[in-house]
């Protein structure tokens, strides 16, 4: 039987058209015509004060870590599960990423850790979008606001799901968005910062290019432009760009096909519970639609997981796991804190599988890695 590839990169048909067209404007640096329709695409979409293409979500978290001046002492509160670069944007401006243990049911911070983590130096809380599922935005930001700390979404995964109404990105000051090629809407490597908080909008623009006020200078409100602030260069080519507008135009299409994806999956594994102990990420709340990022499950024990994934393999059908808890990684004990530990984090990452799940799999690629698992999990856990 053919193989099941784990991720394969959407492609929407307009990416070579929008190339070429970009190589024929003979401006190939950042923030040209394809820049400009993806930050206008992003801007109305979310209705945020300003959206900055990045060269990845990694670059706007960094560009986010400096926005808020973090500094030598400053503590960061931030889910232990989640991916390095979240923890990096913060350790690299000297600051400290104190770890919080997760919900096992979404994999996203437990919201309760939040108060129990805050000290006199917590400057911000990152929160990440897990699989795209948006975490209680409403209880994290009163907590915030009761202690004047800052929010950050890491919405890496999140484009096309929202909370209450309003799409991932929107919920915080700042957010930092990716188009890695493991994502949902791509362009190999690349991302956004989005700003909803417009005291940042002025000087995200110089951090971003290389700490000069080009943007300024571009917009005619200077006369020349000079080194003014620190920054780095955080902008992607517009070959880049012109790949990723066809993609965020296709947004909705691929969030429908991509959660008929993960609806499936549920939905044929809910048997698999009670009889072989697995446990099923939270189903789709209402008021907090998904985008099918990432599709989940957590198995009875850790020690089968790679006979298990071994299994599932041989069968064709390639499954993933992440992430090693940030507070027991290497870096993570040399440069955070996880003051009480993160047991749940522990327990679920290291019985934690993904799924295959990409753009146009259809529901009989689906049906066939189901029929995988459900004779995988008596062969193994039997
Ligand atoms: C993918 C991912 C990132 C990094 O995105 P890049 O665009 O590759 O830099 C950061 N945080 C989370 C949660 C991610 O999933």
């Amino acid at each position: 039987m053919d193989k099941v590839a784990f991720s394969i990169p959407p492609v929407i048909g307009e990416e070579l058209d929008a190339i070429g067209d970009a190589i024929a404007r003979r401006r190939l640096s950042g923030d040209g015509h394809y820049t400009d329709l993806c930050r206008q695409w992003l801007e109305q979409r979310l209705g945020c004060a300003r959206a900055f293409l990045t060269h990845s979500c990694t670059g706007a978290l960094e560009m986010a870590a400096l926005l808020l001046d973090l500094g030598a002492g400053d503590e960061v509160i931030m889910p232990s599960f989640t991916f390095s670069s979240t923890a990096n944007a913060v350790v690299l401006r000297g600051a400290v990423p104190v770890f919080a243990d997760v919900d096992p049911t979404t994999m996203n911070i437990d919201v309760d850790e939040i108060e129990r983590l805050v000290t006199p130096r917590t400057k911000a809380i990152f929160v990440v979008h897990y699989a795209g599922r948006i975490p209680d935005m409403d209880r994290v930001n009163a907590i915030a606001a009761r202690h004047g700390i800052a929010v950050v979404e890491d919405a890496a995964q999140s484009l096309g799901s929202s909370y209450k109404g309003r799409p991932a990105g929107t919920h915080s000051a700042l957010a930092a968005i990716s188009f890695h090629e493991t994502k949902n809407i791509v362009s190999g490597e690349g991302g956004a910062l989005v700003i909803n908080d417009p005291q940042f909008v002025a000087r995200a623009a110089i951090l971003r290019e290389k700490g000069t006020n080009r943007q300024a200078f571009l917009e005619g409100q200077v006369d020349k432009y000079t080194w003014v602030d620190l920054g780095s260069s955080y902008l992607p080519s517009e070959i880049v760009a012109a790949y990723l507008f066809p993609q965020l135009k296709a947004t909705d299409g691929i969030t429908a096909d991509r959660l008929r994806s993960w609806h499936g999956y549920r939905q044929a594994l809910e048997p698999a519970v009670d009889r072989y102990g697995i446990t099923l990420p939270a189903p789709m709340d209402r008021d907090v639609p998904l985008n099918g990022h990432i599709f989940h499950f957590l198995l009875p024990d850790a020690e089968r997981r790679p006979a298990f994934i071994a299994a599932m393999k041989a069968r064709g059908s390639h499954c993933g796991f992440h992430y090693v808890p940030l507070h027991s990684a290497p870096a993570g004990r040399r440069f955070g804190r996880a003051p009480g530990g993160c047991p749940v984090t522990e327990d679920a990452a290291a019985r934690l599988v993904r799924l295959p799940l990409f753009y146009g799999m259809g529901e009989a690629t689906v049906a066939r890695v189901c029929a995988d698992v459900m004779s995988t999990l008596p062969e193994i856990f039997d």
